[in-house]
């Protein structure tokens, strides 16, 4: 699935990241998820919080945001954010909310990323 394979590349990075600055454990996990990434966010929380069990992230306070698409139309020059099915997480339909062409650029919103992480440390307080 999808999502366990990104939860899983997710977890791996925290956790590079952490041990290289000496964590003691992760407090705060933030993810972007790109309308267009095909992630179902409730999926990916759920994967989450099954593949931190025993490790230094565990406790983390993982908070997910959706990022919405930015779109370029060639047709009429829309450079904006374009609305997007709800519905279907998977299979959203993007087209330029101004003149309806699907045949568009996207400039955001393909991408997940871990935005950022917040440790603690053996020597913090
Ligand atoms: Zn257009």
């Amino acid at each position: 699935m999808h999502e366990l394979s990104m939860a899983q590349g997710i977890i791996n990075a925290v956790i590079d990241t952490a041990e290289s600055n000496n964590a003691t454990e992760v407090t705060e996990v933030g993810i972007e998820i790109g309308r267009l990434a095909m992630i179902n966010p409730e999926q990916l929380c759920f994967m989450l919080s099954v593949l931190v069990e025993n490790t230094i992230v565990e406790d983390a306070d993982i908070k997910i945001e959706e990022i919405p698409v930015e779109i370029d139309c060639p047709e009429c020059g829309f450079k904006g954010v374009a609305e997007l099915d709800d519905k279907d997480h998977y299979a959203p339909i993007v087209e330029c909310p101004k003149c309806g062409n699907k045949r568009i650029s996207i400039l955001n919103g393909k991408d997940c990323v871990v935005k950022n992480i917040v440790i603690e440390k053996p020597d913090d307080d």
